[in-house]
């Protein structure tokens, strides 16, 4: 017998496609792919390929070798690409994988190029973190290999700076002297910059899952992730009465408290304490005190009508969330821990 997690994630299908046509169409022309990494973002990257795959994306993207191999069987005959490129110890994975490795580094350039299979190939534009710098490409780095797709990846495309022409500027100049057969450079962001940035196919991520990478996707990007968590004590506090781990909330009156199995371990971090917010009936029953392991306090005076076993709404509305916490939307979604039933309609 297994028992139910007591926690879920309600997983709005119908918004994942919905945002994934929204990047495509803003995308202009371009393919419009999908990264599929840190496993999905926190969503199930399995779900997340089964769904976009039958919605038409033909173009997936993972961290590592281990992610590819758990998206195999669900890949299809579409295109997955592994942005870490592989270490000398993936290339048993690789080789046996229909997945291409993204080339970074010269080193994997000169190693790939012994094995002649097709790759893509990241170049450093600007953000300094992975990809080849156009000067070994103009020094010969990429010669002999196949390449597929050639990508470029903004530093700050969520923010209006001429960092972001720079680096298109450079992307052009640089992938003119790469036979590739296509060119990719925006993630969700980009993508929200305009079309003049997504070039043959683009990358998003963020936005796929709900999140609002810039004020152009407000309105047009619908939220995936619905945070579910149960009350396991409804209880009545006095005035003066401290509530949780170092007292950090004093009731200024008689409260009405419920206890959420909801937690740090949860990925619903510490800094949404006395911050976050339950939603019920459309209304908002804030976090009182710290968050703990593995529990929550809301006040529930609004309320009267829950009751010990409800399932409540956690406020997972990323832009208000990532506010009331202090982390980004990305933090937010891949810190989803292990304890849900991942449950999508
Ligand atoms: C993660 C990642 C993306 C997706 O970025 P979002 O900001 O989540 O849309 C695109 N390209 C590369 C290279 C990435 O690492």
């Amino acid at each position: 017998m297994s028992v139910a997690p007591p926690l879920r994630l309600r997983l709005d299908g119908a918004a994942l496609v919905s945002n994934w046509l929204w990047l495509k169409q803003r995308g202009g022309g371009a393919a419009c792919g999908a990264a599929a990494k840190a496993d999905g973002y926190g969503l199930g990257a399995r779900e997340v390929v089964t769904r976009l795959a039958a919605a038409g994306c033909r173009d997936f993207f993972v961290a590592t070798w281990a992610e590819a191999e758990r998206v195999a069987d669900v890949i299809g005959d579409a295109s997955l690409s592994v942005l870490h490129g592989f270490f000398e110890e993936d290339l048993p994975a690789a080789l046996a994988s229909s997945a291409r490795p993204v080339i970074n580094t010269a080193a994997q350039a000169r190693r790939w190029r012994e094995i002649g299979r097709p790759c893509d190939v990241m170049v450093d534009t600007g953000i300094n973190r992975l990809g080849l710098l156009p000067a070994e490409i103009a020094a010969g780095a990429l010669d002999g290999l196949h390449i597929e797709t050639l990508h470029s990846h903004f530093a700050c495309a969520d923010e209006d700076v001429a960092m972001n022409d720079e680096q298109r500027r450079r992307f052009e100049e640089v992938s003119a002297t790469v036979p590739a057969k296509r060119r990719s450079l925006s993630n969700s962001a980009g993508i929200c910059l305009g079309p003049d940035n997504s070039y043959d196919l683009t990358r998003p991520g963020l936005a796929l899952y709900g999140g609002i990478p810039r004020a152009e996707a407000a309105g047009h990007i619908r939220q995936v992730v619905h945070v579910e968590a149960r009350v396991i004590q409804h209880k009545r506090v006095e005035a003066g009465d401290a509530v949780g781990y170092n007292a950090t909330f004093t009731a200024p009156e008689p409260c009405e408290l419920a206890i959420l199995n909801i937690g740090y371990a949860d990925g619903y971090l510490r800094g949404f304490s006395g911050t976050g917010a339950a939603v019920h009936d459309g209304r908002t029953l804030p976090v009182v005190g710290r968050v703990s392991m593995d529990l929550t306090a809301i006040r529930v005076d609004a309320a009267p009508d829950i009751a010990e076993g409800d399932w409540i709404e956690i406020d997972f509305e990323l832009p208000r969330a990532a506010e009331q916490s202090g982390l980004s939307q990305y933090e937010l979604l891949t810190t989803l821990g292990s304890r849900y039933a991942r449950v999508w309609s």
